[in-house]
């Protein structure tokens, strides 16, 4: 194993109930996804809502049992149920939620609920884990004057300035980050992605950033994975994914970004309709319904995701064509 994070064949399907006599339909919304995260790095996951990034969170975390496929982490297999071993683990991967206020309580003072995880591992007497705390939260630009104070009362920029350290008091080696911005005003959106790459600097912690805005994204990831439908169509470093999208969705995706880094003169690619429901998967590509650059083959078989060269994986006919040489 190479990486501090490492991803095989992760799967999620339920049972979803028909109404009537009809047989529960298999939702797939996780479906055979597989990466590496190196200690220290970032892995930006992008995808329409419904792709499956944050079901891959919660599978990564072992917050919810894979149905097949296996995460380990720092070298260990995570555990499908919550044992003791997972609760060492977990002390070594945290999470920041997109809305910070429902990620704390409500009803106690923040400097408490920063410094709970040390109590919860029994670390230190009560005036240390105050004073390890108030330490940290002064280091994410929180003033002495907002420590006692209870999340209703600090603003949202605060509130996930407050989540941020309760998620690295135990000085995680992952944090996974679930949209950790998009409940935030614009302004101070960017504040936080600065504060994320100064405590990853500051602590040599991996990110797994989950996220919409493909800006931020490619502001602060080391390696860029691209969801549709429960699995994962391209991957690669953010300067090819960006400049050079090679899978037809991505190339969509990127085109709908107006910035001055992208490739100049690119028309904006208009996906047609909506994804499709995922207990209804479409037969061969799943994106084949919407895909401008569709071919007979397409609605037939699934293409596996292969090297395109670049250090990038992709999986369409098309690039495999191309990248074996035969004509379409
Ligand atoms: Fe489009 Fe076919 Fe590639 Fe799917 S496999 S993205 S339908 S060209």
């Amino acid at each position: 194993m190479t990486g501090l994070l490492e991803v095989r064949d992760l799967a999620c399907h339920y049972a979803v109930a028909q109404g009537g006599w009809r047989k529960p339909a298999p939702l797939r919304a996780v479906d055979g996804v597989s990466f590496e995260l190196p200690a220290g790095k970032t892995l930006g996951l992008v995808g329409e809502s419904g792709c499956g990034k944050s079901t891959t969170a919660r599978l990564v975390l072992g917050l919810l049992p894979p149905t097949s496929g296996a995460v380990h982490f720092e070298g260990e297999l995570v555990p499908a149920r919550r044992n003791a071993r997972w609760r060492a683990l977990r002390r070594r991967m945290q999470m920041v939620y997109q809305d910070p206020l429902s990620a704390l309580d409500r009803r106690l003072p923040v400097i408490d609920q920063v410094s709970e995880p040390l109590l919860i591992f029994a670390q230190g007497n009560a005036a240390e884990r105050r004073e390890e705390a108030a330490a940290l939260m002064a280091s994410v630009g929180l003033t002495p004057n907002l420590f006692d104070r209870y999340p209703h009362e600090l603003s949202g920029g605060q509130r996930q300035r407050v989540v941020l350290a309760r998620a690295i008091i135990m000085r995680p080696s992952l944090l996974v980050c679930d949209e950790p911005i998009s409940a935030l005003d614009v302004s101070i959106q960017a504040q936080v992605i600065n504060l994320l790459q100064d405590i990853q600097e500051r602590f040599g912690m991996a990110f797994l950033f989950i996220s919409h805005d493909l800006k931020v994204v490619r502001q602060i990831s080391d390696e860029v994975a691209v969801m549709y439908l429960g699995r994962i169509v391209e991957q690669g470093a953010p300067e090819e994914i960006f400049q050079r999208p090679a899978h037809p969705y991505t190339q969509a995706l990127v085109s709908a970004i107006a910035s001055p880094w992208l490739r100049q003169g690119s028309p904006r690619i208009v996906l047609e309709g909506d994804p499709p429901n995922p207990v209804e998967i479409p037969s061969g590509c799943a994106f084949h319904p919407r895909c401008p650059s569709a071919m007979p083959v397409c609605r037939q078989q699934p293409p596996g995701l292969v090297d395109i060269g670049a250090g990038r994986t992709a999986a369409c006919h098309l690039l495999t064509r191309q990248t074996s040489g035969t004509a379409c």
